[in-house]
């Protein structure tokens, strides 16, 4: 017996040349004219019963419940369900009982076969020898001599057919069939859909089952690995709840505190009592955070140790997803970056302490090749109140003494007792050991006392010395000794550098101006023999020295002191000839927009 929906699965129009038309094997109208059996009432309440059970039991089998029963209570030859594939493109026969049995999976298309007419017109049809015009049926054995369907509708849509057949002579369908098998289609639609539903249902229920199953994997997956992590004691890790009690801990945690396991498992453990009194607020805060976002971000605090040293600890915290009050914690001990921090800040402070002695050496020995010059600078007062003295002594001693002149002399005995008293404060200024302060440093008058104290020796080498000096710098920030100790450096280092030359002029120019609107620019220049090019990288340097009697700290220090002003000191060749020492130092805020200078934290340099 050959499958019929296999022959003809794709019937076109051509198929139609020759067939019969389908009035011709349509009797429908026959239903009414014959003489309709008595309603059996018992029968159809009893197959419908099995329908009912049918669902109950194996809802999988209720297509094939039905198809069996509508052969029973219609006394067919063979009846079935087709039903629409999703394609749409064929019908499918999807239950059969009686003699067609063995077809079952077979099918008609859905263009061209009695299914299609049925649902194209949406009435029940009574066909006789469909095979006339749907020549694949020939092969659907044994023939129909009779076939009655009627459409199938599920959740309004038609889905397909129920149909029932007789094979010969002996069964005749009437009004009677009809009625039943409409109502058998009713009732099995309805079942058909609630066994659909049942099957979404189980769809969805499987669906949940499997992300439900899927979370479950998910979530232990993810405790292997918090475990994992707690293993692996890289960091502290410990497990909280709400009251601050810690249910769990890894060997690191337990070692930063100083507890054993047994500690953590009778439950004497919590992070609120191990944590030192005075952390106890920014800890309130984190949990805050903790509770509004699900975690705390890593800060530091200190945990109390069992023997009740202080840990200092890096601290961040997640709450677990779901649960309402517990979480993670992750611990790092940061005992030896704090002591590590503390040996650098002890280095610097150390180096700073190095740096202010060898400034203040280095100033000493500055103020030692001044000595001469400074000498003069004392001395030259002290000279003039010796005059004055005698003067006024003269003029006492006269005939009448002349007290005009007296007061005259004694006014300039104490101008000059000032100007020493001046002299000497700034030496004293120059020579005390004192720590860096910032102060208002009008650098045009530094400049000017500098030289003041120079300009003896600077005169005995025979250099001349010039002042460009703008007018209405600001005022800069910074300390007054340490700026006036590289100006000095520099006066001094071009004065030697041109008091060695035979001949050529020996000029010094000391100028400031305001440069890029933001920094006062100072330039020392001279015109001594210059730079040599190679020298000019190790200038710097400290121990660069091409003096016989050099230490080579002077322009290393110049360089510190500058940089630590947030400024910057370089040199350059003057033309035609000589050497150019430049700083700049930024002015400070509100003068031009630029920021504080900050001194003292200068990084050794190589
Ligand atoms: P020192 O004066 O003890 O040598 P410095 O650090 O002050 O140490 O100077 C380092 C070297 O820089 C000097 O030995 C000299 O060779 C060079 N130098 C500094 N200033 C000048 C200058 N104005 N002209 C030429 N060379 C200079």
């Amino acid at each position: 017996m050959t499958n019929p929906a296999q022959s003809e699965s794709d019937v076109d129009a051509s198929t139609l040349v020759g067939a019969a038309p389908l009035e011709s094997i349509l009797c429908t109208e026959e239903l009414l004219r014959r003489p309709s059996r008595p309603i059996d009432h018992e029968k159809e309440n009893s197959a419908l019963l099995a329908l009912v059970r049918a669902l109950a039991d194996s809802p999988h089998t209720i297509l094939q419940t039905l198809a069996d029963k509508v052969l029973e209570v219609l006394q067919a030859d063979s009846a079935g369900l087709s039903l629409l594939t999703k394609d749409e493109k064929r019908f499918y026969w999807a239950a059969i009982s009686g003699e067609w049995r063995p077809h079952v999976g077979g099918g008609t298309p859905r263009n061209f076969g009695p299914c299609g007419d049925v649902l194209d017109r949406n009435i029940p049809m009574l066909f006789t020898h469909w095979e006339r015009r749907y020549p694949y049926l020939s092969s659907a054995t044994p023939l129909a001599t009779e076939g009655l369907l009627v459409p199938f509708h599920v959740k309004g849509k038609a889905v397909g057919t129920i149909w029932v057949i007789s094979h010969g002579s002996r069964r005749k369908f009437d009004a009677e069939d009809l009625r039943l098998l409409e109502s058998m289609g009713r009732f099995a639609s309805g079942a058909y859909q609630t066994v659909q539903s049942i099957e979404e249902l189980k769809v969805e229920i499987a669906a949940r089952e499997k992300a439900e199953a899927a979370v479950r994997e998910m979530a232990s997956g993810l405790q292997a690995k918090i475990r994992r992590l707690l293993d692996s004691n890289i960091i502290g890790i410990f497990i909280w709840v709400g009251d601050g009690g810690i249910i769990d801990a890894n060997n690191t945690f337990l070692s930063i505190v100083g507890y054993s396991r047994r500690d953590l498992v009778s439950g004497g453990l919590n992070w609120r009592k191990l944590t030192a009194p005075e952390w106890r607020a920014v800890d309130e805060q984190r949990v805050h955070e903790l509770q509004v976002t699900g975690t705390a971000q890593p800060y530091e605090k200190e945990y109390l140790h069992r023997s009740g040293d202080r840990v200092p600890v890096l601290v961040g915290a997640a709450k677990f997803e779901g649960a309402a009050d517990e979480g993670v914690a992750f611990v790092v001990d940061l005992t030896d970056r704090k002591r590590a921090e503390a040996a650098a800040r002890e280095i610097e402070r150390q180096y700073q302490e190095v740096r202010q002695e060898l400034a203040h050496a280095n100033r000493l020995a500055t103020m030692g090749q001044l000595s001469a010059s400074i000498a003069h600078e004392i001395n030259q007062p002290i000279g003039a109140s010796i005059t004055s003295a005698n003067a006024a002594l003269a003029w006492l001693r006269a005939q009448p003494p002349d007290v005009k002149e007296v007061g005259q002399a004694l006014d300039l005995i104490v101008e000059s007792g000032l100007r020493a008293e001046k002299v000497i404060d700034r030496i004293r200024a120059l020579i005390k050991k004192a720590p860096p302060r910032m102060e208002n440093v009008q650098i045009n008058e530094a400049i000017s006392e500098v030289l003041a104290l120079a300009h003896g020796e600077i005169a005995n080498k025979g250099v001349s010395v010039e002042t460009q000096l703008a007018e209405r710098l600001p005022a800069l920030k910074g300390d007054r000794v340490q700026l006036q100790q590289v100006l000095l450096n520099l006066l001094v280092n071009a004065t030697e550098a041109m008091s060695g030359m035979r001949e050529g002029a020996r000029e010094l120019v000391i100028s400031t101006a305001k440069s890029n609107s933001d920094h006062v620019l100072v330039t020392v220049q001279d015109t001594g023999p210059g730079l040599a090019p190679d020298g000019l990288d190790r200038l710097f340097e400290a121990f660069y020295t091409t003096k016989p009697n050099g230490l080579g700290m002077g322009l290393s220090i110049c360089r510190s002191i500058v940089e630590a002003h947030q400024g910057r000191l370089w040199a350059t060749a003057n033309k035609p000839q000589g050497a150019v020492f430049q700083f700049m130092l930024p002015m400070p805020h509100g003068e031009n927009g630029n920021t504080r200078a900050e001194f003292g934290r200068v990084k050794p340099r190589p």
